[in-house]
Formats: C-alpha cells, sequence, structure tokens
C-alpha cells in the first residue's frame, strides 16, 4: 500500500535550529515567540527553499546538517533578521 507522502521545507528546519545560537550570540536581543517567530520569517524569505520529501506521520529523524556553505547562509540570514526585528519590534518594548 502506498505511504501517504508530504512535502517539507527543509530550510524551515535549518533556520529554527540555528535560530537559538544566533539568539543565544547577542545578549539584548528579545528572545519572545513574537520576535522568534518574526526573525525566522525574514530569514527564510531571503533563504532558497530546500523542498524535501517525506512519509506523512513518519518519525523525522533529524537530517545532517546542510553543508558548511548553507549553514554560513543560514546564519548570516539569521543575523540580518535579528538586527531588523530589534531595531523595529513588532511589541512594546
Ligand atoms: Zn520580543
Amino acid at each position: 500500500m502506498p505511504k501517504e507522502l508530504t512535502l517539507k521545507n527543509y530550510m524551515e528546519d535549518c533556520v529554527w535550529e540555528l535560530l537559538d545560537t544566533v539568539l543565544e550570540q547577542d545578549p539584548e536581543a528579545c528572545k519572545c515567540e513574537i520576535c522568534r517567530y518574526d526573525i525566522a520569517a525574514l530569514a527564510l524569505n531571503e533563504l532558497p527553499p530546500r523542498y524535501v520529501v517525506r512519509e506523512k506521520g513518519a518519525l523525522y529523524t533529524k537530517a545532517s546538517m546542510l553543508e558548511t556553505q548553507y549553514r554560513a547562509d543560514i546564519y548570516s540570514a539569521l543575523t540580518r533578521a535579528l538586527m531588523k526585528v530589534k531595531q523595529n519590534p513588532r511589541h512594546q518594548v
């Protein structure tokens, strides 16, 4: 019986994973949920999507981190996004 398949933007997982690292390195960064989502969205809009096929409901094994080049791209996109959100947070400080 064929399994149900689904598409997943692997880049999104990588962005969430690196987001914590970027936030930890900036003590002034707001770490609330609103800012975290804003940062992730801004970074993801800059980065190329990387869709992979997954089986629906399958346990998601953490894929090996993207190649070093992507890692660097994600990191700098996140850093830029963090600066933007810091300067112009969506909520009252
Ligand atoms: Zn915030």
